[in-house]
Order: C-alpha cells, then structure tokens, then sequence
C-alpha cells in the first residue's frame, strides 16, 4: 500500500518533517493522523474497497491526505486535471464511473450537472482532529490491487485511464529513491500538478522511500523558482522539458547560493539540458516513461547517465527497440520503443473500460509506446519522437522537437511547433507555426536555420499564431495544428 512507508516512519521518526506548504509544516506523525481522519470521512460518505472515487484537487496537502486515504480503504483515486471544463471535465467523470467527487470550492462552477456525490476539499482534510481517537486498524490490501486512474495527457486525442496498482507507485518510489540517491535529508521541491504520475511517482513515492521531505508549491513560477529552493532548502525538483526550457531562458548567466543539486523529468532538449546544469550547477536526470509504464522506464542515474540519452532501462524492465513486424532492431537502430514489466504489478492494469485500447496497446506481451527511438551501443536509449508525429519528407523521418530548437533561438520566436502536413509531392511537408515577437519576418527564416539544422529540415509553411495549444502539462498538441489554412507564408519548395 502506497501508505505503508509513511505509517512505518509515523511510528519509528514522528516528528521527522514530510510537508513543508506556505508556512506549514507537516510531520510525518502529523501526516499520519490526518489520513486516519480521512479515512473515517470518507468512509462515512460510503467509500469502501473498489469504490472510484474521482478528485478536482490543486495543489495543497489535502490532495495527499485524501490521495492516501483513499488508498487505505482500498478505493480507487480518479485525479482529474483542475483544469477541466465543459465537455473534457463531463467526459472523465461519466468514463471513470466516480461514485464520488472530492473538489475544491473553485472548481464547482465547471461541473457538469449530471456530476457524482460531492464532498468539499477543505480544512477539515487539513486540521488534526485532536486527540482521543483509538489507532486504527489498517487495512491489509494485496499490492496488485488498483490504486489509481491516471488519465493520459491527451496530447494525441482523448485522454485514456490508465489502471494504476499500488505495487506500480511502491516499487516506483523505490527505484527512484535509489537513482538518486534519495537521504532523509533531502527536501522534494513539487510544483506540477499533483493530478499528474511525474510528481506522484519521482516526487511523492521516493519521498515517503527514502523518509524525505516535499516542498509543495501550488504551480510553477519560472521568476521565482531559486526563491523557493532557497526558503525550503531544496534539494531537487522534477520537471517537464517546458519547465526547463523556460527557465533556461530566464537564466542569463551563473546561479548559486541555494542548495538544489538534482532535476528529474523528462522532455529537456539536449542545449536546454546543458544550460541547466552549467547554470545552475545540477545534474539533470532525463528520463523515458509514460503514464502506462507507472512512470519511468529508462533513466540518467546517479550511477550511470549519458548526456543526450534518456538513460538506461530500469532493473525490473526489459526494454527494446522494434521494427513494425516486431522484430527486435540491433543497436543504433531506429524503430518503435517496446517495453514489458520483470515482475507483476510494475506497469498499468489496461485503460479503465477500454479493453480494445489495452489488447491493441500490449501486442504480444510488450507495451507499445508509440514512441521512436534507439539503444546505442552502451545500452542507453535515445529518444526521438512519438511516430505519429513524426514527419516524413521525401524519404526522411523528422523529428519536429529538432526543428523546434532550431527555431526557438530564433530572438522573435516566442514560441513555435512544428507538423507535417500533406503533400502530393514528397508525401509531406514541414510547417511551422510560430507565436511571434514584434518585429518578426518568416521569410528571415530559412537563413537564420541554415547551418543550425540539415537544409531538407527548413519548414516550407510558416503560419503564425498567438498562442500554441497545449495540455495541462504544457506538452505540445501537435494534432490540432495539422490543417493548411488559408493564412500560411508559403516560403517555397526547397531540397
Ligand atoms: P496521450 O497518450 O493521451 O496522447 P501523452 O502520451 O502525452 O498523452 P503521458 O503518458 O503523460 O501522456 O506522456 C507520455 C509520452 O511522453 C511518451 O509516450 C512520450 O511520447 C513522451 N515522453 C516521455 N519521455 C520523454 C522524454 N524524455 N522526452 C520527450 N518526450 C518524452
Ligand atoms: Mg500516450
């Protein structure tokens, strides 16, 4: 049970610190007696084993309250992403089948009107009841049991809900602690979403692993991140690659004085990977995982990393590079990243009420990701784009992450993507749309990339924008960008 590390250290370091919020301070003790006190609210509200139980909670320490809680009784936590509105928040709610509704007064208004039994998130969730309640019996749930739904980011259409089982968080919280190199002395910065598995699984569970503590901020701030390393004395934080690129971005030169020496995630182009670590003197810990796998698969280690991979595969994962009948490809091969648990209860149970995906997901025992890439020789893995977005143009496959780089020095590109769109031709072409700085001409374009990227790479459309549509965890939804409107600079067919 997802909880176990935080009762065992409740009884063997109380007082030990596990929270840190504004200016609170939660021990594990403490932490403790608020999830015995969940526990019997909500099991009041006729939660038991099995019930879903769906949550619109931001960030503050009643999302872990309630997340654990839940988890005591052996129901089943649904963490929707607070962004949600309309259609998207109707959808999830009615595909989950949440009998209950944990949200925040603020997020009230977007419901739906056929939404589940509502129980407010409020103080109750974080205040102590006071003493004189007898210790309460635990539990004891087989690990397979499912902990968790975690909606898929959606970056590709409709989220999918990914069954999480309890062992996948523990043994996840495990392996992370130990790549790195987790101490009791440690302090966790989080400031995504709690909704998502990347703060869950490489911030939460390594935490209560390795008897750390969690610096929970409500959201990123780029301006005021070193800030909030200093004042909670952080030591690490786990990002997305936005959240590196934009803070890359602000950082002009040196960074020290506070006590951050590690970064986890996954996303951080190779030149925003080096800035980070030179300027701010961190390791960054790129990672490979997705919300199937229960978080990663392959990882830059304290123990072995190299720099422009995604690290090397798990001890309990076997991992492998396939071509599309399924053969497996040798090393520096290209093809689709295929991975398949060492043991039971490693990975994801199958999308919730969705067998077809699951069966279409898991072809011959390997999980599928989608996902292009290659092992070179040394065993790491070398991540090059979802194979869905890949583009292909006369011949070659290209990865719009490079373009976007590329691009993204540009100083009037304030932010771009790029897609492939048809092409009778070359079967396709190379757009790029771009949220633009005054003063920015498309047709400087092709100059300013020559020399930064191969000349076949250089987008042939320009479609400019005023802003790039993304998921709540700011990944790039390249599908709805793929139509050729009217209002593109055509800068001409080139090589
Ligand atoms: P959906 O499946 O609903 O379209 P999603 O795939 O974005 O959404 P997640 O499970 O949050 O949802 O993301 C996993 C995906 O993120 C992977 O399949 C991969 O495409 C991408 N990804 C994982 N690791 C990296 C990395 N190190 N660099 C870049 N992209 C990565
Ligand atoms: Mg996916």
């Amino acid at each position: 049970m997802i909880a176990d590390p935080l009762y065992a250290r409740a009884a063997a370091t109380p007082g030990r610190p596990f929270l840190l919020f504004g200016d609170r301070s939660i021990t594990y003790g403490a932490m403790a007696a608020l999830v015995d006190d969940a526990v019997e609210r909500l099991a009041a509200q006729g939660v038991t084993a099995g019930s879903t139980v769906a949550m619109m909670v931001g960030n503050r320490p009643g999302f872990l309250v309630a997340w654990f809680a839940l988890s005591e009784l052996g129901a089943i936590a649904v963490p929707l992403n607070t962004a949600l509105v309309g259609e998207g928040l109707r959808y999830l709610l009615e595909q989950s089948e949440a009998s209950l509704l944990i949200a925040e007064e603020e997020f009230l208004p977007a419901l739906p009107a056929a939404a589940p039994a509502l129980l407010p998130m409020d103080d109750r969730f974080e205040t102590a009841a006071g003493p004189g309640r007898a210790p309460r019996r635990r539990l004891a749930l087989p690990g397979g049991t499912a902990n968790a739904i975690l909606y898929t980011s959606g970056t590709t259409g409709l989220p999918k809900g990914a069954v999480i089982p309890n062992a996948c968080y523990e043994l996840a919280g495990e392996h992370m602690a130990a790549a790195l190199e987790l101490t009791e002395e440690d302090r966790i910065l989080l400031f995504l979403p709690l909704f998502h598995a990347n703060p869950q699984m490489y911030g939460v569970m390594s935490c209560l692993r390795a008897g750390a503590a969690l610096a929970l901020l409500p959201r990123f701030s780029a301006s005021r991140l070193l800030e909030d390393a200093r004042r909670y004395g952080a030591t690490g934080f786990t990002y997305v690659g936005t959240v590196l690129s934009i803070l890359a971005k602000r950082l002009t030169g040196p960074e020290r004085g506070h006590t951050l020496r590690w970064a986890v995630g996954g996303g951080a182009p190779p030149g925003v990977w080096r800035e980070i670590e030179e300027r701010l003197g961190l390791a960054v810990r790129e990672l490979y995982g997705m919300t199937e796998t229960g978080g990663w698969v392959s990882m830059n280690t304290a123990q072995a990393a190299k720099f422009g991979s995604v690290g090397a595969p798990r001890p309990d994962t076997e991992l492998c590079v396939v071509d599309a009948d399924d053969t497996p490809l040798p090393p520096g091969a290209k093809g689709e990243i295929v991975v398949r648990p060492r043991r039971p209860g490693l990975m994801f149970d199958g999308y919730w009420k969705k067998p077809e995906a699951t069966v279409a997901a898991t072809r011959n025992l390997w999980l599928h990701t989608g996902d292009r890439g290659m092992i070179d020789a040394d065993g790491f893995l070398h991540f090059d784009g979802r194979m869905k977005e890949l583009i292909r143009r006369a011949g070659e496959m290209i990865a719009p992450v490079e373009i976007e780089t590329a691009l993204l020095k540009h100083p009037a590109v304030q932010d771009c993507a790029v897609v492939g769109v048809a092409d009778d031709i070359l079967g396709e072409e190379i757009k790029a749309v771009i949220v633009p700085r005054p003063g920015f001409d498309p047709r400087d374009l092709p100059a300013f990339l020559t020399g930064r990227i191969p000349a076949f790479m250089i987008p042939r459309f320009i479609e400019m924008r005023t802003e790039i549509p993304k998921t709540a965890t700011q990944k790039v939804q390249r599908h709805l960008l793929q139509d050729r409107p009217g209002d593109v600079v055509d800068l001409g067919r080139h090589k």
